[in-house]
């Protein structure tokens, strides 16, 4: 039996007719009660861009136009597709502590549950920060992760046997503590937030996640772009961030969402990687871009061959030239304004939009008060 009276959660519609964004205050009411959390910005189809002008999916179009969107070196190497997806994510809270199956796994995954596991492919991906970004990622190294364990309420998630921390260890203790029930884990956590700060010794910052976490076993640090592997452990705490990651939508979930969320506790830990210790493996590092014609873009190249991402700074009055790529691009103004040429034709641009670059085009970016622009192409 329902209630008699209840919040109504409303869509939005829209028509050619309406206000832009934040200017609409359609939009803006709407906005109030919804959870925005990421902006998809490829051919994906579960949530597919689509052509502004025309209305038909990227998918259609780039299937359509192979030759000329995605040229032969691409469709050779992956397919008729874009072998990357780029969003931006607005995450308020914690979101679920995740890893992504890599490519052996999830082509077992898929065959096995296709439902779920929608692809055959890995998920690497990569985060650049467009605000302050808190984040989970990867573990610490084992030296440090041993003392934490001596603290009295962590010591019963450690096996009986008395052997130092290793990798394969440090995958039962994970697996152990995925397992335990609500109770333990709130008592544990209690019990850790009683624990004095010199007990903690160096990693007493820990002391002051408590509040907000339930987990304890990874880093935190104030990073501006990382790489997560393919079997990354990792899960984003708050923050704006741009993100790309190959062609897939494989996760394996656990903790900080609803047990019955998770997936099993078993494959998740089994699938995981426990090769990345420390925050140097995981950051990703821009150096400038051999495709800029001015030297104010840099690029963000993941250690893996689908995609890389570029960021074009502008400041006033300033002009980038990019140099045609041979494979396909998605760009997104994050901002400022003027235009891009590009084509023979050129665009009015401003924070907000997304285009779908073909393969073999140049760009022009202008600028009068400034512009950022990210892009990512195949790689
Ligand atoms: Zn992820």
């Amino acid at each position: 039996m329902t209630n008699a009276v209840f919040q109504l959660s409303c869509q939005r519609n829209n028509y050619p007719w309406g206000k832009k964004g934040q200017q609409s205050l359609a939009v803006k009411l709407c906005e109030k009660t919804k959870e925005y959390a990421e902006m998809w910005m490829g051919d994906y189809p579960d949530i597919p861009a689509k052509s502004l002008e025309i209305g038909e999916k990227l998918q259609t179009i780039i299937e359509q136009n192979k030759e000329k969107l995605l040229g032969k070196k691409c469709i050779d190497k992956f397919g008729g597709q874009l072998p990357f997806l780029p969003k931006i994510l607005s995450i308020q809270k914690a979101f679920p502590l995740q890893g992504h199956p890599n490519k052996s796994l999830a082509t077992r995954l898929h065959q096995k549950n296709p439902k779920q596991f929608t692809d055959e492919n890995h998920k690497p991906e990569i985060a650049i920060a467009l605000s302050e970004f808190e984040v989970f990622a990867g573990w610490k190294p084992l030296h440090e992760i041993q003392p934490l364990f001596q603290l009295q309420p962590l010591q019963r998630f450690l096996p009986r046997t008395h052997a130092s921390f290793n990798d394969e260890r440090l995958r039962s203790v994970t697996q152990t503590i995925l397992q335990a029930s609500d109770d333990v884990i709130a008592g544990t956590q209690k019990a850790l937030a009683t624990v004095s700060r010199e007990e903690y010794g160096q990693q007493a910052y820990i002391l002051g996640l408590l509040g907000r976490l339930q987990q304890q076993y990874s880093q935190e640090d104030a990073v501006a772009s990382i790489y997560i592997p393919a079997d990354g452990i990792h899960a984003y705490l708050s923050g704006d961030i741009i993100e790309c990651m190959a062609r897939s939508n494989n996760v394996l979930n656990s903790g900080f969402c609803p047990r019955a969320d998770r997936d099993s506790i078993e494959l998740f830990s089994a699938s995981l990687t426990f090769s990345t210790h420390s925050v140097e493996t995981m950051l990703l590092r821009s150096e400038p871009s051999p495709k800029s014609g001015g030297g104010k873009t840099l690029v963000y190249a993941p250690p893996m061959s689908e995609f890389n991402m570029i960021l074009t700074a502008l400041k006033e009055s300033e002009t980038e030239t990019i140099r045609s790529v041979d494979e396909p691009m998605v760009m997104i103004v994050t901002s400022g304004s003027r235009s891009m040429k590009a084509d023979g034709e050129t665009h009015n641009i401003k924070d907000g939009y997304v285009y779908s670059i073909g393969q073999g085009i140049e760009l022009v970016y202008e600028t009068d008060a400034g512009l950022e622009v990210y892009a990512a192409y195949a790689e």
